[in-house]
């Protein structure tokens, strides 16, 4: 995938004809012609896994992505009044960025939060650091036990700490009140609105609640959606089934497949891996469902023409997903039709890329997740394993396609830094690459955020490529990417984006998002 210089004639949302065309971009529409001297061309970026609601509701609440221990994170919050009910939620916490690299205690927060509940997500969504307020009115006390797949972190003397890992998070989740439609809304116009700001056209949207699909159907029937959002609903406890929501069609907004979880996160050891953790004695994380299980639950949304994707992190889970996905594919369902994919697909052993790649899958992947995570990734895995790490090129190598994203709020959903990130493997702060033989060349970082992502849902048969018949999803870059080493490819600015052939943000808009 590399940039042009072009003239694109748009009728309709859709390229007419197209052009080569030297020296500058021309967007050509039935009611104007505007033009980008100098500027480059792409298909509009995907992000193939994030999550718009969590995004926006946290563009909205206190960040601590930015704090460097836990005695900062409370300084962040000491300005914040309740921000759900009683509540104060926040997150983007991460231990592995402060200087102790140690989990945060409930005290820190009580000292400033005596009396309202705290509760506050981890950067990777899988653990959750609240208060003792929280903790009460969660019931959770020394002799609460561990819900099976997941961990009440304790003392030597079996006192909850205050964080609260995969499976045990829920118990205080669920005492929180849902936010209301009208939060749902605002969250999903500031989630859209910055996304577009890094030239994303279209996302993925990953384990969506059934309760937030009215708002996004009425946003999308108003015209209020600036993006197009293919919609994977949430499956681990057959909640599209309880809801009653089937596939549906749509240029803005479709439901296109449902999102189960195999296993947690590596950095708060839930991540499920074939021999223990090198820095958790004799701890290997948690598989949340038998195969067969698995199977089931996924036939059954096959059945009604979902596509399917798998959170898989650990080795063992992906092993398991790559097991279950072959032995779908044997019963014969189409690859083709309804796509098989596998989520994050970050620690992989060697013997199942070549599964993975029979059963006809494709890897989501986050670039950003390897060069932020390594250091934690390398103690988590020590050098003695025989999985590799974020294997991009062994998976593209071994034929199972690459699709891109962020998983934002995670990471920030930035698509430049993530293609210098699939082309350096540079982990923040540090010079060497990691792992530099499973790097991916500039052009196929590019085809991993355009066309290769829009396989990922099954529609690079309309979008994903600049030409004639294929919406006109564009986004305009004030240089060549191409001509760039990949160090310099974060300077690239993104100087336009268009989506069904109108002008959705561009650097003359100052509107501050909502
Ligand atoms: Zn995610």
């Amino acid at each position: 995938m590399q940039a042009q210089q072009i003239w694109l004639r748009i009728r309709g949302g859709r390229l007419r004809e197209v052009f080569p065309h030297d020296g500058e971009v021309v967007v050509e529409t039935e009611e104007r012609i505007e033009r980008y001297p100098g500027c480059w061309a792409f298909p509009g970026f995907v992000d193939a896994h994030g999550h718009v609601v969590f995004y926006g509701l946290e563009l909205g609440q206190p960040s601590l992505r930015s704090c460097r221990s836990a005695e900062e994170c409370v300084e962040v919050l000491r300005s914040w009044a309740p921000n759900r009910g009683e509540w104060l939620l926040g997150g983007g916490w991460d231990q592995e960025a402060w200087t102790s690299a140690e989990f945060p205690s409930a005290e820190l927060l009580d000292a400033v939060f005596p009396d309202i509940p705290v509760a506050l997500r981890r950067t990777d969504g899988h653990a959750l650091w609240v208060n003792s307020e929280a903790l009460r009115r969660a019931h959770i006390q020394d002799d609460t036990p561990d819900p099976p797949s997941g961990l009440i972190v304790r003392t030597a003397t079996g006192k909850p700490t205050g964080v609260l890992i995969d499976a045990a998070a829920e118990l205080v989740l669920r005492c929180i009140p849902a936010p209301s439609s009208e939060e749902i809304r605002q969250a999903i116009r500031r989630a859209t609105a910055q996304l577009l700001r890094f030239g994303i056209t279209e996302v993925h949207d990953m384990d969506v609640d059934p309760c937030w699909v009215p708002v996004f159907e009425e946003l999308a029937r108003a015209g209020q959606l600036p993006l197009r959002i293919q919609s994977y609903v949430r499956a681990q406890h057959g909640e599209w089934d309880v809801a009653g929501l089937l596939p549906t069609t749509g240029e803005f907004f479709q439901l296109r497949g449902v999102k189960f979880y195999a296993d947690g996160a590596l950095g708060s050891y839930g991540a499920a891996l074939l021999e223990p953790y090198s820095d958790k004695v004799g701890h290997q994380g948690f598989l949340f469902f038998n195969a067969e299980t698995l199977k089931e639950a996924i036939l059954a949304a096959l059945e009604v023409g979902w596509h399917i994707a798998v959170h898989a992190i650990g080795d063992a889970a992906n092993r398991q997903v790559a097991q279950v996905f072959h032995a779908l594919r044997l019963r014969g369902i189409d690859t083709t039709e309804q796509r098989l994919r596998v989520e994050h697909t970050q620690i992989v052993h060697p013997d199942d890329i070549p599964i993975l790649a029979e059963a006809g899958c494709v890897a989501s992947v986050q670039p950003l997740h390897c060069v932020h995570d390594a250091p934690m990734a390398r103690r988590r895995l020590g050098n003695q394993r025989r999985s590799i790490p974020y294997p991009w090129r062994s998976l593209l190598a071994a034929g199972v396609p690459i699709a891109a994203g962020s998983d934002f709020p995670i990471e920030p959903p930035n698509v430049l830094a993530g293609v210098a990130a699939f082309c350096l493997r540079r982990p923040f702060g540090e010079v060497a690459p990691w792992i530099p033989e499973e790097s991916l060349e500039l052009e196929e970082a590019f085809a991993a955020y355009t066309n290769w992502a829009h396989y990922a849902a099954a529609v690079d048969d309309r979008r994903g490529l600049l030409l004639p018949g294929y919406d006109a999803d564009v986004v305009i870059v004030d240089r060549n990417p191409g001509a760039c080493l990949p160090e310099e490819v974060s300077n690239v600015r993104i100087v336009a984006v268009y989506v069904a052939g109108v002008r959705r943000w561009s650097t003359e808009d100052t509107r501050v998002p909502a």
